[in-house]
């Protein structure tokens, strides 16, 4: 047995399956895992003993209160803290947690984001327990991992549509896999979503109140020296930022988290985290948690942790990589496999996932909008807004002949023979990476690049597995009517024509170019910029009778969730507006008067003493010029801000955010930032990016 340190300490803080199997009655065991691996229904008497099970571990381990940890809509984790005294009236306390508690929370409902939801129905809403998701312990808090629900069952956050979305692909891919003669046990999607990230200095991070209330600078001129020399990708990691890291680890195993890469990004101070990657949802889980983690341990090392999609001008934005793939009972099914029938297996895999994207692209990119995400899409260097799939040298010449092929049905089988057998091989090799497509095959696995860093990935894991489902069931479909064919042959021809339909969505060129942004609306593909543009496509008609159709979601939650998202985008340019205009009135101003006052007094003295200060009296009208540049623009801001601000729909209210306000949001930083170039170090109110970008 290993007996290092982190073999020791990992899963510590996780109660495991080690963990429940030990302190468990073996018929107990053996039920509760019914119900986590066969989603059996789960009766009191288990839960109650689980509970106690869990109260005594997580008593030993120091905690002295519970939580249920959910995932409202503002995507990020939220918790309510009990403790587990009971009174017992002489003075004394017990320590109990009854099965009830484990598994049903009330949390006041009301203060989170519902779109709409809870103002036709009960304002209460439920935290239910997500067995599939170990409970672990956070600063002596027993956090178990939950959906959140209103009274009449509909989802409130982000997991509970996740999970149902996972129900829905396995059915279907289960489907799709007897029909190959597998009959897994389960099928699962796994994530490896890696995590970008900033790191700035403690006390510049307090100067900046744009930072504090918004995430991201609001204003900022151009670093003399920005990410150019390319030294820092993959570079040397700065003492500091490598303590931060090895405690960030250290934190993480004990969670369970199996926290594997970490290095430089390109960015001056800009890092990743890649995980091992997990099963789905627990996978999310653990991604929330790291991003919690990551803020609290940078504060350890007088640093802060910025998850903003993009903190600052200038230089690269943060993204998250959501690397899927889709599993059957620990058999990757996006790996190629040694024998034809494996690889044609594959290729249906594969045609199907090209469908799914080609058909959802709209949800796909509705699912990664958000105001800070607009920052960097279409802004080379991030994928563009436009939805494309890149497979690869070894993929899209097969690709490529497959659809060319014209030769009647009677030849499929030699296509098979001659062309399939070839694929491992050439497959195996598959490691070129094409950063500029937003959704590449990498070997054995999809990665969708255009998350945001700050996002929980659930809603584009949504997307894809619903998607996905529908093209299983599409295949199902497809072979049941042809029941007289061939299977192969049908598979083969299942496979051909669902290239050949959605041949426009594949892309293996530089999609940064111009050319790109031409040739795909030749093709016909949306590209839809701003978050005002992608939302909508959440309640087309037809998008919300497939949510329906895969239990996803219903017709009401579909309409809060676009509501919820609509007035989030106007909630967040809103407190944008308002922090510039604070910052401007009390902090840009006030400094700017002070210097070209200073300045014209030095004038003003010199003149009394015959000498004409020719410099400064330049300095004191360009001083003076940008004074009342920024005034007017200040003004005109926050008139703009109102305008939008009063719009009660919340479409007509993004719309005017887009088109009204950031306009104006724009001239105000120019106006500001050009005299930040110019004036005194001393008289600057903020840190500068010279000094935030570059610390040591
Ligand atoms: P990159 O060059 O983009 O950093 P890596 O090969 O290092 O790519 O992998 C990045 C991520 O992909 C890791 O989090 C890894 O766990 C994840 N990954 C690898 N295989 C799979 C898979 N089958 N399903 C989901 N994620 C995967
Ligand atoms: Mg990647």
């Amino acid at each position: 047995m290993a007996t290092d340190k982190v073999s020791e300490e990992y899963g510590s803080l996780l109660f495991t399956d080690k963990d429940m199997q030990e302190r468990l009655p073996k018929p107990t065991y053996k039920k509760l895992m019914q119900v986590i691996k066969e989603g059996a229904p789960l009766d009191i008497d288990i839960a109650n003993e689980v509970a106690h099970a869990m109260k005594e571990w997580a008593l030993e381990k120091g905690a002295t209160h519970y939580t249920h940890w959910f995932q409202p809509l503002t995507g990020i984790t939220s918790e309510k803290h009990d403790s587990f005294i009971s009174p017992k009236g002489d003075g004394s306390v017990l320590m109990t947690f009854s099965g009830k508690e484990l598994v049903q929370g009330e949390p006041d409902a009301s203060s989170f984001p519902s779109g709409g939801l809870r103002a036709t129905f009960e304002a209460r809403g439920y935290t239910v327990w997500d067995p599939t998701s170990p409970a672990f312990i956070k600063d002596e808090v027993l956090c178990i991992p939950t959906a959140f629900i209103s009274y009449t069952g509909e989802a409130l956050d982000k997991k509970t549509p996740l999970l149902r979305s996972e129900v829905a692909l396995e059915k279907q891919a289960k489907r799709l896999l007897a029909l190959f003669g597998q009959k897994p046990h389960r099928v699962y999607t796994t994530i490896g979503p890696e995590q970008e990230y900033f790191l700035i200095k403690e006390e510049d991070y307090q100067a900046r109140p744009d930072l504090i209330l918004t995430g991201r600078t609001l204003f900022g001129c151009e670093p003399a020296k920005g990410q150019e020399l390319e030294e820092h990708y993959f570079g040397a990691i700065r003492p500091t930022v490598n303590e931060f890291m090895k405690e960030l680890d250290d934190e993480l195993w004990k969670l369970g988290i199996p926290a594997k890469t970490k290095h430089n990004e390109v960015a001056p101070s800009q890092h990743e985290l890649a995980p091992i990657f997990e099963k789905g949802s627990l996978a999310i889980d653990d991604n929330l948690l790291t991003m919690e983690k990551m803020k609290l341990i940078a504060s350890h090392h007088g640093l802060v942790c910025l998850q903003h999609e993009k903190p600052f001008d200038y230089v690269n934005g943060s993204g998250k990589h959501n690397n899927w793939s889709l599993c059957a009972d620990n058999k990757n099914l996006l790996e190629p496999g040694d024998d034809p029938q494996d690889n044609l297996q594959f290729l249906v895999f594969l045609a199907c996932l090209v469908a799914a994207v080609d058909d959802h692209a709209d949800l796909l990119r509705m699912s990664v909008a958000s105001a800070g995400n607009d920052h960097r899409l279409g802004a080379n260097e991030a994928p563009p807004a436009i939805i494309s799939v890149f497979l690869g040298d070894a993929l899209t010449p097969i690709v490529e002949a497959l659809v060319k092929k014209e030769q009647p049905e009677a030849h499929d089988r030699e296509s098979i023979d001659l062309g399939v057998p070839q694929l491992p091989e050439v497959l195996r090799d598959n490691t070129d990476r094409n950063r500029t497509s937003p959704f590449a095959f990498t070997g054995n696995k999809f990665e969708f690049r255009m998350c945001g860093s700050q996002q929980n990935l659930s809603d584009p894991n949504v997307i894809l597995n619903t998607a996905v489902a529908e093209q299983c069931e599409r295949f199902v479909d497809y072979v049941a009517d042809r029941a007289d064919e061939d299977f192969t042959t049908v598979a083969m021809r299942f496979v051909r024509h669902t290239f050949r339909d959605h041949q426009r969505i594949l892309f293996d060129g530089n999609g940064y170019s111009e050319e790109w942004e031409a040739e795909a609306a030749r093709r016909g593909l949306p590209n839809l910029k701003t978050t005002p543009d992608a939302l909508p496509a959440l309640i087309k008609p037809e998008n919300i009778k497939f949510f329906e159709k895969y239990g996803v979601l219903s017709e009401s939650e579909v309409h809060a969730r676009y509501v919820a998202k609509a007035e989030q985008y106007a909630k967040l340019l809103n407190i944008e507006a308002n922090t510039m205009v604070y910052m401007t009135r009390h902090m840009y101003l006030p400094a700017l008067f002070d210097y070209s006052g200073d300045i014209a007094t030095s004038v003003a003295t010199k003149a009394e003493l015959g000498i004409d200060a020719k410099a400064e009296k330049k300095m004191v009208s360009v001083l003076t010029d940008g004074i009342n540049a920024i005034s007017d623009a200040v003004d005109d801001l926050e008139a703009k801000n109102a305008q939008a601000k009063g719009l009660e729909d919340p479409q007509a209210a993004d719309d005017c955010y887009r088109d009204v306000v950031i306009p104006a949001m724009t001239a105000l930083r120019t106006a500001v930032d050009d005299m930040e170039k110019v004036c005194g170090h001393d008289y600057w109110p903020v840190p500068s990016y010279n000094k935030m970008l570059f610390y040591v």
